[in-house]
């Protein structure tokens, strides 16, 4: 059976909530130790907002768009709301047609990264969101299946994660402490590939 929106969403909301205390850990060695509670505050609201009938794509990822900004204080509401109403505006009906997805998540990626105005290498979202898009759109473009690449997607978005290690924040609440931020992982690069990994695992 084909899945619904609503239950990717919720996929969403599982996955953050097991991760809650693991990325509020991650916060606190490089920021203020809540991206763990801000995340799963947020996805319980858009969880609670939506239900089973809620069948359109882009009105729901639009109403979890509008419920990330408004129940979420840190800089990760805006950037993750941001996230979902970008990909609500380029949504076509409810046919996950692989050059759609390719879009909507062409239209995320450009739409977090102009609202923190960062770009790949400042230890946020963008480094673990950036080459997942791109591997996406390599294996939907040499026609492989969207469950291909989103293996791959994930894959590249891991590999951003570790990236985040090596480098030095210059994005946010991490970038306050310059050089000892190396060494620790972005909190919000692994939240969205946890995010990543609960599309995968509800697709499959
Ligand atoms: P806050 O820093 O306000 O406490 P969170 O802890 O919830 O918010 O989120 C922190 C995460 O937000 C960081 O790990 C980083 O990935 C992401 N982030 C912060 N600023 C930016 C930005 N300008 N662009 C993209 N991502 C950002
Ligand atoms: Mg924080
Ligand atoms: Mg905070």
């Amino acid at each position: 059976m084909e899945k619904t929106v609503y239950s990717y969403i919720k996929a969403m909301r599982d996955i953050i909530v097991e991760n809650k205390d693991f990325l509020t850990q991650l916060d606190a060695e490089i920021g203020d130790a809540d991206h763990g509670t801000n995340m799963a505050r947020g996805f319980n609201a858009v969880v609670e907002k939506l239900s089973e009938e809620d069948l359109d794509l882009k009105n729901v990822l639009k109403k979890a768009g509008m419920g990330l900004i408004s129940s979420v204080g840190g800089a990760s509401g805006p950037l993750y709301g941001t996230m979902f109403l970008k990909a609500a505006n380029v949504a076509v009906d409810n046919t996950m047609d692989p050059n759609v997805l390719c879009q909507m998540f062409k239209a995320a990626l450009d739409g977090v990264k102009e609202r923190g105005k960062a770009t790949k290498g400042e230890k946020t979202i963008i480094d673990a969101m950036e080459p997942a898009y791109e591997a996406f759109v390599e294996v939907i473009d040499s026609g492989g299946s969207v469950q291909q690449a989103l293996e791959k997607a994930l894959e590249a978005a891991k590999e951003g994660v570790e990236y985040t290690k090596t480098i030095i924040a210059t994005k946010g609440r991490a970038s306050y402490l310059g050089e000892r931020s190396i060494g620790h992982q972005d909190p919000g690069a692994t939240s969205f590939t946890l995010l990543l990994e609960s599309i995968l695992k509800n697709y499959m």
